[in-house]
C-alpha cells in the first residue's frame, strides 16, 4: 500500500486558536483510496524548516501533501520551498495570471502585484483550478512520487482534493482499500479490556487494532486492507465477532452512535417512555437523550430538582426520608425515581443524586459518590457508584452511567 505523508503549513496552526482539520480530512479520503498516512507534521511558515520538512517527506513517502500557504504574500513560502526541495525551479504561467485578474476583475477590485507569486507554478507541475479561492493549486509527479500542494481554507482545499487530486491519486494507490470497523464499549477500564482482547490479536494478524479512550467510554477500531472492500469486510468481520463474544454486554454500539443514542432505539423498539429526575447532574442526562433527533417519540422531559424542597414538591420525596437518610442516598434515589414516574407517566424513570464536589461529602459517602434510581413497570430499584475526577468529570461519568444502567436493564 503507497504511504503518504501530509504536511500542513502555517504558523497559526502552531497556536492554541487553529486546529489542523485538514490533515484529519485528507487521511479519511486517502485511507478510502487505499493510501495509507504514515507521518504528518505541522510546519509554521519558515522557509528553512519548510524546505527540509518537504525533502525528508519527499524521501520517504511515496506521496507527500502539503496544504495552505498559497497565499500571495510574503509568508506563503510553499510555492518556494517546493521548488527547492524537488530542485525545480518556478515558471510563471501567463494563463494563470489572466485567470487571476479575470477574478478580480468580477470581484471589482485591481489585482495587487503580490497575486503573481500565485501564477507561479512547479517546473514540469501542473495547476489544479480553485473555483473557490485565488490560490490555484499544484501536482508534481516524478518516478511515481507526487507532490501535492494544496490551499489551506477547507472549503477551498475540500473540493479542489475531490475534483482534481482524487483521479490522479487514484492509478496511484496500490490495489488495496482500507475498511474500517468502530464498537464503542462501555463500563470497562483500560487494561481490563486489554486483557480481554490481547489473546484475539494473534489469532487475527491481518487486523490491525487500536483502542481509544475518552473520558466517558472506550472505543475499538478494527482496521484490515483487501483488494475489494469485500474482502477487507472478510478479515474485519470474524474479527469483531470475536470482540463482541468476548467484551459481551460492554459493547453498546459502533462507529459514531452515542450511548444515549442506543437507549433511544431500545426505547423505540419496545415503544417505551423516558422521564428524568436529575439532582447531581442537572439535566445533563436530558440534554444528552435530546441530543439525539427524534428524541421526542420516547423522551417526556426531566425534573431538574436540585434542592431538598423541591425534591420533596416535584417528586413527593418524602421529608422524613431526605432528613433521615440525606437526599444522597438510595432510599431517596428510588423515591425520586418513582415518583418521577408516577407524575410524568413514563415507562422509566433514572434518578441521580450525589456529590459531586469539590466539597460536601461525608465519611461513607465521599465526593463522587452517586445514587441512581431506576423506576419501571415492574421494580423499582438502585445502585450506589463512586467515581473518580473533577467536578466536570464526576457529573458527566454519572450520567453516562445512568444511562448505561438504563440500557442494560432494557436488555433483559
Ligand atoms: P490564502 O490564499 O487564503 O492565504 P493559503 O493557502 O495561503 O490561502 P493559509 O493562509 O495557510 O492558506 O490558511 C488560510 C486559512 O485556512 C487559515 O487561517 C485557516 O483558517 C485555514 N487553514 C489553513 N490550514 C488549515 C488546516 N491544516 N486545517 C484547517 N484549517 C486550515
Ligand atoms: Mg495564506
Amino acid at each position: 500500500m503507497p504511504s503518504v505523508e501530509i504536511i500542513a503549513v502555517g504558523s497559526e496552526l502552531l497556536t492554541p486558536e487553529r486546529v489542523d482539520t485538514n490533515s484529519l480530512w485528507l487521511t479519511a479520503q486517502l485511507n478510502e483510496l487505499g493510501f495509507e498516512v504514515t507521518a504528518k507534521s505541522i510546519i509554521g511558515d519558515h522557509r528553512d524548516r519548510l524546505t527540509q520538512a518537504y525533502r525528508q517527506a519527499l524521501a520517504s513517502a511515496d506521496i507527500v501533501i502539503s496544504t495552505g500557504g498559497l497565499g500571495p504574500t510574503e509568508d506563503d513560502v510553499t510555492r518556494d520551498c517546493a521548488a527547492e526541495a524537488l530542485g525545480v525551479r518556478l515558471e510563471h504561467w501567463e494563463s494563470l495570471w489572466e485567470d487571476l485578474k479575470a477574478k478580480f476583475a468580477r470581484m471589482g477590485r485591481p489585482i495587487p502585484e503580490n497575486n503573481r507569486r500565485q501564477a507561479l507554478v512547479l517546473q514540469g507541475g501542473e495547476s489544479l483550478a480553485n473555483p473557490n479561492g485565488t490560490a490555484p493549486g499544484q501536482w508534481f509527479a516524478r518516478e511515481g512520487r507526487a507532490l501535492i500542494l494544496l490551499p489551506g481554507p477547507p472549503r477551498e482545499l475540500k473540493p479542489m482534493f475531490s475534483h482534481h487530486v482524487m483521479e490522479r491519486l487514484r492509478p496511484l494507490a496500490g490495489s488495496n482499500v482500507l475498511v474500517r470497523r468502530t464498537l464503542k464499549v462501555y463500563g470497562l477500564g483500560e487494561s481490563a479490556m486489554d486483557e480481554l482482547l490481547a489473546p484475539l490479536y494473534p489469532q487475527h494478524p491481518e487486523v490491525t487494532v487500536t483502542t481509544l479512550f475518552t473520558p466517558l467510554d472506550l472505543e475499538v477500531h478494527l482496521l484490515a486492507s483487501g483488494t475489494t472492500s469485500e474482502l477487507g469486510l472478510q478479515k474485519v468481520t470474524p474479527f469483531e465477532q470475536a470482540v463482541r463474544e468476548v467484551l459481551g454486554v460492554y459493547v453498546y454500539g459502533e462507529s459514531l452512535q452515542s450511548l444515549a443514542e442506543v437507549v433511544g432505539q431500545q426505547l423505540l423498539a419496545a415503544g417505551k417512555t423516558l422521564v428524568t429526575a436529575e439532582s447531581i447532574t442537572g439535566g445533563l442526562v436530558a440534554q444528552r437523550v435530546t441530543e439525539v433527533a427524534g428524541s421526542s417519540r420516547y423522551f417526556l422531559g426531566s425534573f431538574v430538582t436540585y434542592s431538598e424542597e423541591m425534591k420533596h414538591r416535584l417528586l413527593g420525596v418524602p421529608e422524613g426520608m431526605l432528613a433521615q437518610y440525606s437526599a444522597v442516598s438510595a432510599p431517596v434515589a428510588e423515591a425520586m425515581a418513582a415518583g418521577a414516574r408516577d407524575r410524568s407517566g413514563a415507562d422509566y424513570a433514572l434518578a441521580l443524586t450525589g456529590y459531586a464536589g469539590p466539597d460536601g461529602g461525608t465519611e461513607e459517602d465521599p465526593v463522587g459518590t452517586v445514587y441512581l434510581g431506576l423506576a419501571g413497570p415492574d421494580v423499582v430499584k438502585s445502585k450506589r457508584v463512586k467515581f473518580p475526577g473533577d467536578r466536570e468529570l464526576v457529573r458527566s461519568r454519572c450520567a453516562q452511567a445512568a444511562l448505561d444502567w438504563l440500557r442494560r436493564s432494557l436488555l433483559t
